[in-house]
């Protein structure tokens, strides 16, 4: 493994603004992975989908995009769509097996990083003296030594970056200030960046906000009756490319979770328990996979108006198996019993080394009321 990047001076742009984040995201990951492993099938369209009736397509190539494949698509359409595509089972042991050479890789170079998926991660490059020669070494490393191409977006927060990196798949590298991203994306619809999901659009649409420029120049009063005020100043500030959410590592002593937001805010209550056994599944391969278990177990549910609750329950034993984790979950979630659509669901597992999860996290808080909120950061 090669030494630690060489941290000295944080990197200006030419706007005084430090690049300070990059996203890290593997193009078409699972599909590539499997590509890895079947060389032949490189240059054909390739979907990896669930076989049951109700499965989604997890990743397809960017030769079955050219289809109108796309993540999540319910496979059956897929299949209409692309008759000739291979479609593959995922093979998630195996994934994360070549995540966690990846993400070793990145972690080997640096310090601090926030893992968001087998395939992405945030990274801090606070005091790197070059970040774009520190990502382009981390990409080559990775090429080498797992075959994979990402994608890279360096910025100067994790908006920016997320953003920067989904700009030029496959294989981009995209370095944009806050300024250059609301320059750049002027001109896209609100749905591009991360946080706005589809409804959001629609009624931003309904008001004639069509675009991120129209939605960061949009009276704060508008949208706050239109959204509340929390969601409306939190929608300008997205348009403006303006987070302040910190690379914050997985605190490994301490927590592990799983979360997702859904391209389309979810009501259905079996679709919710399976997102939530797929979190758990991975959740728990990953604890286990690093010696560790705990004692609470939390769920964290944002609903399509943006109201965020957690539940949490501690359990008598640590625990990382797929089992009791699920079981207690999906227990939390029958609980609360979602009034409205789910824009986002997240599992976590806290309390490691036997201990408890510490302050609240300790009692049962599966009941309504503030007391029963553990702070689940994003
Ligand atoms: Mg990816």
């Amino acid at each position: 493994m090669q030494p630690r990047l060489a941290q000295t001076q944080p990197a200006a742009t030419p706007a005084g603004e430090s690049l300070r984040v990059a996203h890290l995201d593997a193009d078409a990951f699972y599909v590539s992975v499997e590509l890895l492993r079947h060389p032949e099938l490189s240059g054909r369209p390739v979907v990896v989908a669930g076989g049951g009736p109700r499965s989604v397509v997890t990743t397809a190539s960017y030769e079955a995009r050219r289809y109108g494949v796309g993540s999540a698509m319910p496979a059956a359409r897929a299949r209409r769509l692309c008759p000739q595509a291979v479609f593959l089972r995922p093979d998630f042991p195996h994934y994360r097996e070549v995540s966690k050479l990846m993400m070793g890789i990145v972690k080997a170079n640096v310090e601090r990083v926030e893992v968001v998926g087998l395939d992405e991660a945030y990274l801090d490059l606070e005091g790197f003296h070059s970040p774009r020669a520190a990502m382009r070494r981390i990409l080559r490393e990775i090429a080498l030594q797992t075959g994979l191409t990402c994608s890279v977006g360096i910025g100067p927060n994790k908006l920016v970056a997320k953003v920067a990196s989904d700009a030029e798949k496959p294989a981009g590298f995209v370095v944009l200030t806050r300024e250059q991203a609301c320059a750049r994306f002027a001109g896209a619809p609100p749905r591009l960046v991360p946080g706005i999901g589809p409804k959001t659009a629609a009624r931003l649409e309904e008001m004639g906000l069509r675009t991120l420029a129209q939605l960061a120049g949009a009276p704060e009063a508008l949208l706050a009756e239109r959204f509340g005020a929390n969601h409306g100043r939190d929608l300008t500030r997205r348009a403006r490319f303006e987070h302040d959410g910190e690379v914050a590592p997985v605190r490994e002593a301490v927590s592990e979770s799983r979360e997702r937001t859904f391209d389309v805010d979810v009501r259905d209550r079996e679709e919710l328990g399976e997102h939530l056994r797929r979190m758990v599944r991975e959740l728990c391969a990953s604890l286990a996979a690093h010696r560790r278990a705990g004692r609470t177990i939390a769920i964290k549910v944002r609903l399509d108006d943006f109201t965020t609750v957690t539940r949490a329950r501690t359990i008598e034993r640590a625990t990382c198996e797929q089992e009791t984790v699920a079981a207690v979950a999906a227990a939390l979630l029958r609980e609360y019993d979602p009034p409205r659509p789910v824009r986002l669901l997240g599992v976590r597992v806290t309390g490691f080394g036997g201990g408890g999860g510490g302050g609240d996290g300790e009692r049962e808080a599966g009941g309504a009321g503030a007391s029963g909120q553990l702070a689940l950061p994003l």
